[in-house]
């Protein structure tokens, strides 16, 4: 007998709560809809009651992701605060199947000096937040209540407060190990009080983190004990050491049925690699290469005896194949494009999905490249396609670049940019190519947006092998959009097969994204430069700064 896994992914949430995750809205509803195509069950899209910025997010995934037919439900987070319930319920709306989750604190510790409450107070609000939410969310929806720090709670009162929430009407109950404290037989244990006291009719779920490194086992200690649905991340992102991941879980689960009592789950595992590829890029953080399930090296065999009883029988070193996570195995490379369909072909064995609108442009790019190096690789149209995915508005455009280097000496960097019909110029000297050609394009932006951009991370690698390889670079920056405003991250990515231009591109793209989050920084500085020069001349001006 099959035994269904609810999957709940928070990658968007939990995941988002990395330091240096952040995602713009944009990116957001282009991670869930990859949650949609690998079949997650509910995507918990953030926590509305955290930013106006949050609470559009989650309504535009709502709306845009969650009304399909067959689309996942759609999960927000909200504390025990009447107005979260209110603002988390109203962001959920467009959903067709809605998943509100509220939650508190229930450890002693937590209580006395997070909440500075009283179990009974704790109480009173887990019954008052709970009936809020089943009201708001509507008949045939569900609510979640989760016990933050359940692991450390005191097991009597925290199933008191599970009682308390079923009692008020919630039908999802969440068992938290918040700090990543418990090992696996413990919260087994913990995990199978729960099940037997809310019986058959609520389904209670795992949340565990990874700062022992035990987040995996744990949930599926969690399955083993009766639990129903299991949160996870994709590449196991979240808070500190991060969240369960969902593929390790999921393919635990594909491998080892029989140990989980049938436990199934819905996940399209073909597009484990391609979700994990998409996060990893959005997020700009890196996939390390010996991660379980989508890690660069979870299915190559290095050592002479693994290759050779791996080429006589794949099951000698294989407990599953790399086709099942959608890695097509294959490194071939590719000449002159073999045509439109032919490349259509390649996309799809690689579990890139391509919309068909944007087919034409890629293929087009792909072709421009083709030009520019021997031979495109598989890991050049990985690259592309990530780069498309990437939902970057066109503002403020590279006209032209330059720059001079030499050994002992600072360099120099001059740069034009575009920017509503109007060019921008400036020069600016640094410590290398790149960090004057950044100075100049700071320089620059300085007649474009009030915002100040600082560069917080910045890394190139490498696109396959070569010595014409094309260079990926990523950079992060950090701005406040207007002053006294906490800064926002914003990650931007360039492809070039020169580097000093993929960084460019990667700061442009970057920038970009912030004008396009806050259009204000933008507007007032084009004001002030109206009333410079009423006639509309352009009034870009060269040689700022040496
Ligand atoms: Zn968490």
């Amino acid at each position: 007998m099959p035994r269904p896994i609810r999957v709940f992914d928070t990658t968007l949430r939990d995941g988002e709560q990395t330091p240096g995750a952040a995602l713009t809205v944009d990116e957001k509803v282009t991670v869930a809809r990859q949650l949609a195509r690998l079949r997650v069950d509910v995507i918990e899209a953030g926590f509305p009651a955290a930013s106006p910025g949050e609470a559009e997010a989650v309504r535009r995934i709502a709306a845009e992701v969650g009304s399909a037919e067959d689309a996942p439900a759609i999960a927000a987070l909200a504390r025990c605060v009447p107005a979260d319930v209110t603002v988390a319920a109203a962001a959920l709306q467009p959903a067709r199947r809605r998943q509100l989750h509220v939650f508190i604190a229930t450890s002693d510790i937590h209580i006395t000096h997070k909440l500075r409450s009283t179990r009974e107070e704790v109480l009173e609000r887990i019954h008052a937040c709970v009936a809020q939410a089943r009201e708001l969310v509507g008949p045939g929806h569900d609510v979640e209540f989760s016990a933050e720090d359940a692991s450390r709670s005191e097991l009597p009162f925290l199933l008191e407060a599970f009682e308390a929430a079923v009692a008020a009407g919630a039908s999802v109950i969440n068992v938290p190990d918040t700090v990543g404290y418990a090992e696996p037989k413990e919260y087994a244990a913990l995990v199978k009080q729960v099940v037997k006291l809310v019986g058959r009719r609520v389904l209670v779920s795992t949340h565990c983190h990874n700062d022992l490194g035990l987040a995996t086992a744990n949930t599926l200690a969690g399955i083993q004990a009766g639990a129903r649905q299991v949160e996870v991340t994709i590449n196991g992102l979240g808070e500190r050491a991060g969240n369960a991941s969902l593929e390790e879980v999921v393919m635990t689960l594909r491998t080892r049925p029989a140990q989980f009592g049938g436990a199934t789950t819905n996940v399209a595992s073909e597009q484990l690699t391609a979700t994990s590829r998409l996060v990893s890029f959005l997020t700009g953080i890196p996939v390390q290469p010996n991660k379980s399930v989508v890690g660069a090296n979870a299915f190559a065999h290095e050592s002479g005896i693994h290759q050779d009883g791996f080429l006589k029988n794949p099951l000698t070193y294989e407990i599953m194949t790399p086709e099942s996570v959608g890695l097509s195995g294959s490194t071939l490379t590719l000449g002159k494009l073999s045509g439109r369909a032919g490349f259509d072909e390649r996309l799809r064995r690689l579990g890139i999905h391509v919309e068909p609108a944007a087919l034409d442009t890629l293929y087009a790019e792909a072709i421009s490249l083709a030009d520019q190096k021997k031979q495109v690789t598989d890991a050049d149209l990985l690259a592309l396609a990530e780069l498309h995915a990437d939902p970057v508005p066109q503002l403020v455009e590279i006209e032209h670049w330059a720059t001079a280097s030499r050994q002992g000496e600072s360099s120099s960097g001059n740069v034009s940019l575009f920017y509503e019909g109007k060019t921008f110029r400036a020069f600016a000297g640094g410590n290398g190519p790149v960090d004057a050609l950044l100075k100049a394009v700071d320089n620059a932006l300085e007649q474009i947006i009030s915002a100040r951009p600082q560069l917080i991370d910045y890394s190139v690698r490498s696109i396959g092998a070569g010595e014409d390889a094309q260079g990926e670079a990523t950079v992060k920056i950090a701005a406040a959009a207007s002053e006294g405003e906490a800064p926002q991250i914003f990650t931007g990515h360039g492809l070039s097969t020169n580097v000093v231009e993929a960084s460019l591109r990667a700061y442009l793209a970057a920038v970009n994204k912030l004008i396009a989050e806050h259009p204000a920084a933008a507007d007032a500085v084009a004001a002030a430069r109206e009333r410079r020069s009423p006639s509309g001349e352009p009034v870009g001006a060269a040689g700022t700064g040496a």
